[in-house]
């Protein structure tokens, strides 16, 4: 798993996230391009709370295989310039974040590939993926559209694991302190549950799904005109986006059960898998039900793993 540097070549950055910068490289030997994030600081300066993050990412994401969501290659202590700048490698995921594409979408640039069968192979593929980590113990805790990366035939992986934990129980509860929660960013993805308690558990994953649905099915901003006091203030006392246009019952009905105001009345995602797979009210608009079935066949069939006991690197 440790990746000696010197059989990549280094290109320039496609992404930059809170503690790192994401840079395309290529693996000398085969030509395959790989996503490199490297530290903006050397491992010495880091503080704890990056230290954590990091070491998090890394232990999650390499016992992970799944087909929705960014795969682990590798990790290297030192950066390209022999800095003891850490470095993770995965899969590169070339065409942006799922934010992105909503934002083109919104501003009349859709890409021609995002059509209906493309949202809902993603609202389905998201859904398969949370509902891997969580069977595995796992709560993202940061589910948002600039968290989840499109590949070339834009399908989704879910990334950034960077305040994910793995809970020991079902049910189990976590807190997030104020310096690492989404609150640095925009809140509208956190339940209200953990705006108001700083409260994480499964629910939030599957509120925040609730959310990202609505932008993908509605195409609206959600809160649009709220200030950041209005939308913290306002969510734990329900407020949730509008419904303006016309929207499928069923979709309208699974996005107001993900983010209903009672953790304990939404969904699992195995349950929502289970929807989106049988009801085929779901298959609206231009979706292509071959394609859509076909995708979810893919799914079923790949070679999902979970390796429990692989460790990259423990917090000393
Ligand atoms: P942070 O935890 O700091 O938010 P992310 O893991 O979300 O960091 O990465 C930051 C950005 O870098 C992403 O929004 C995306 O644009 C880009 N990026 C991250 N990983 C990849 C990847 N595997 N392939 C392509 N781009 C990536
Ligand atoms: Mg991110």
């Amino acid at each position: 798993v440790q990746v000696e540097l010197s059989n990549y070549t280094l290109y320039g950055r496609v992404g930059i996230g809170s503690y790192g910068e994401v840079c395309k490289i290529k693996e000398d030997k085969t030509g395959e391009l790989y996503a490199a994030k490297i530290l903006f600081k050397p491992i010495s300066e880091t503080t704890k709370s990056e230290k954590i993050s990091l070491y998090r990412e890394l232990n999650i994401m390499s016992k992970i295989n799944h087909p929705n969501i960014v795969k682990f290659i590798g990790f290297s202590p030192i950066n390209f310039h022999n800095e003891d700048k850490p470095v993770i490698i995965t899969e590169l995921v070339s065409e942006g974040s799922l934010m992105s594409i909503l934002e083109k979408e919104r501003s009349g640039l859709s890409p021609d590939l995002w059509d209906d069968t493309h949202k809902l192979i993603s609202i389905y593929s998201i859904a398969s993926a949370m509902s891997f980590l969580h069977s595995h113990g796992i709560i993202h805790r940061d589910l948002k559209p600039a968290n989840i990366l499109m590949n070339d035939e834009l399908y989704p992986k879910v990334a950034d694991f960077g305040l994910s934990k793995i809970i020991n129980k079902e049910g189990s509860e976590s807190f997030l302190s104020d310096s690492s929660s989404g609150l640095k960013g925009t809140p509208i993805y956190m339940a209200p549950e953990s705006i108001v308690s700083h409260l994480y558990t499964n629910a939030c994953d599957v509120y925040a799904y609730g959310i990202i649905l609505y932008e993908i099915v509605t195409g609206e901003i959600p809160f649009k005109g709220f200030n950041m006091y209005q939308i913290l203030t306002q969510i734990p006392s329900g407020l949730r986006p509008k419904f303006s246009g016309s929207v499928p019952l069923v979709f309208q009905e699974l996005i107001e059960s993900c983010w209903n105001q009672e953790s304990a009345k939404r969904p699992k995602f195995n349950e929502i898998v289970d929807q989106l797979k049988n009801n085929p009210e779901f298959i609206t608009g231009t979706a292509d039900k071959d394609d859509y079935l076909n995708y979810i066949e893919y799914v079923e069939k790949y070679e999902i793993k979970y390796n429990k006991n692989r460790k990259i690197i423990s917090l000393k």
